[in-house]
């Protein structure tokens, strides 16, 4: 693949997350990471697995999420620079956040704080205090809320290029904090400076406006002043509604129902819980949509899968399959000291079939060899196609012998076949090579393969129809 492909493959699934469309970025990832893994282009890989964690985590399936994330992690540790393992830390801090493991996500938050300060980047040194600071309020902390909100604030008072949005999401959780300690004026003075922010008048940053419609609520019902405090409230629900959050505006209505109660006004108390009702319905509506997402992408995922792993004409593992599991089972049986049998089979004379018969009889004799030799096989065998009439099978746990038995089993059934072309008969037959690992000393599939794979050129280049074993004399090859 060339590298603007992968590039634009790579700008595809960042501009379809941005536009919220979870599904799609994750099957755009799927691809990714498979083309990254094929050229072995780590940046690809890392962007994939990146985002398919916070697509999950948009959609609600954090498991999922997780998953990607320590996937994420395998390749970072070895091929990730410093920006990578910060990004890292952001998406990990919104899992643990979600699954109100408060302690892993303060940890996660330390470790961006450091590492954004060492790499002088304190716009996410800011945001990393000020959900710090969120954090504690939720916790009911206030005093070390407050204390990490004011150093979220320094933080982005020195970030360069000046961001006001920066300074107002700290403030927010400063003023806050202030109100847990009853600190009216203290919080009065930081609710003035966002007030007097000139970037909440746009509509850019809707959601930090309904939180300070919320803060400034939050401060009139602290005080008693449940009116003024009910009137912010029903701002904030007008402004959320331009800002697609319903569990923000869930949390709004309630609070709407809770004041109505102090207020001891039963009739605006009514309408405020029958909204507060429709939001709840609403919200439980969205929740059953989203677990329908999140089945409809495992299974859009399972079929993405399956088409990547499998080769279409056969339904056998396909060459990436056959690499990645026998490099797998390879490096196990390293540990274990485990012998593997490889065994390569490839059709005798194909191409005359196919010139004499046609090409979609040859096609069936593919189909019929791969009937005959998974036949012979048990189920915990692998047997792929390695590419046009050449298969793989890799024996795991048995000796070369084992392995040159169930190779002459599968030269006998494939000279069994009863394959013919309308009257004609056609005789099918195949050539073998077998190799084995040496009881752990072969650690890739690529060098196994090699092995057999000379052994497949000599049974061919002395006159085809037999099987060859790695390590035998000619005079002991197994003949017809
Ligand atoms: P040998 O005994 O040396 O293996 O001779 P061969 O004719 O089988 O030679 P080779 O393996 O090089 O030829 C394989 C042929 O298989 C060439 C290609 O046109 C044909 N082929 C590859 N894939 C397919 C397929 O999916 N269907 C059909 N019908 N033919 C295929
Ligand atoms: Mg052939």
């Amino acid at each position: 693949m060339h590298e603007s492909n992968i590039q634009s493959l790579q700008q595809q699934v960042t501009s379809l997350r941005a536009k919220g469309k979870y599904k799609e970025t994750i099957e755009a990832c799927f691809d990714l990471l498979k083309r990254g893994e094929e050229i072995g282009d780590y940046k690809s890989i890392l962007v994939a697995h990146l985002n398919s964690a916070a697509s999950y985590y948009c959609i609600g399936d954090i498991e999922e999420a997780f998953r990607c994330i320590s996937a994420y992690d395998e390749v970072c540790r070895e091929h990730g620079d410093e920006t990578d393992h910060l990004n890292r830390h952001n998406v990990l801090f919104l899992l643990y956040e979600y699954n109100k493991d408060y302690d892993k996500a303060k940890s996660t938050l330390d470790k961006a704080i450091n590492l954004g300060t060492r790499l002088r980047k304190y716009n996410i040194v800011s945001n990393a205090y000020s959900n710090y600071s969120h954090l504690l309020l939720v916790e009911r902390n206030f005093a070390s809320a407050l204390a990490m909100g004011k150093l979220g604030l320094e933080m982005a008072k020195i970030h360069s290029p000046s961001s006001p949005i920066l300074k107002v999401r700290v403030k927010l959780n400063i003023a806050e904090a202030y109100i847990g300690l009853e600190d009216f004026k203290g919080s009065r003075l930081f609710i003035e400076e966002i007030e007097n922010e000139s970037v909440l008048d746009s509509d850019t940053y809707i959601r930090e406006q309904v939180q300070f419609s919320m803060l400034r609520g939050s401060w009139y019902s602290h005080q008693g002043h449940y009116r003024e405090a009910f009137e912010w409230l029903t701002h904030a629900r007008d402004l959320v509604s331009h800002y697609d959050d319903i569990y923000l505006l869930e949390e709004i209505q309630r609070e709407r129902c809770r004041l109505c109660e102090q207020m001891g006004d039963i009739e605006t108390g009514f309408y405020a819980q029958k909204e507060y009702i429709s939001v709840l319905l609403e919200s439980r509506k969205r929740e059953l949509e989203r677990t329908a997402l999140q089945l409809e992408v495992k299974h859009s995922l399972a079929d993405l899968k399956k088409r990547a792993t499998t080769d279409h004409a056969t339904g056998l593992a396909n060459r990436y399959r056959l690499e990645s599991t026998a490099n797998e089972w390879l490096r196990e049986a390293a540990d274990r000291c485990e012998n593997i049998v490889c065994i390569v089979v490839d059709i005798d004379h194909f191409k005359r079939i196919n010139d004499q018969y046609g090409h979609l009889f040859g096609d069936e004799v593919i189909r019929q060899v791969t009937d005959a030799c998974t036949s012979v096989l048990r189920k915990e065998d692998l047997i792929g196609r390695y590419g046009g009439d050449e298969f793989v099978v890799i024996l795991r746990g048995v000796t070369l012998d084992v392995g040159v038995r169930k190779a002459e089993q599968m030269l006998e059934a494939i000279r069994n076949l009863n394959v013919s072309c309308g009257e004609t008969p056609v005789p099918i037959s195949a050539s073998l090579g077998v190799a084995d690992n040496g009881e752990g000393t072969v650690l890739q599939f690529n060098d196994l393969f090699q092995l057999a794979d000379v052994e497949l050129y000599k049974a061919k280049a002395n006159g085809r129809n037999q099987i060859s074993v790695e390590g035998l004399l000619d005079s002991q090859r197994v003949q017809n």
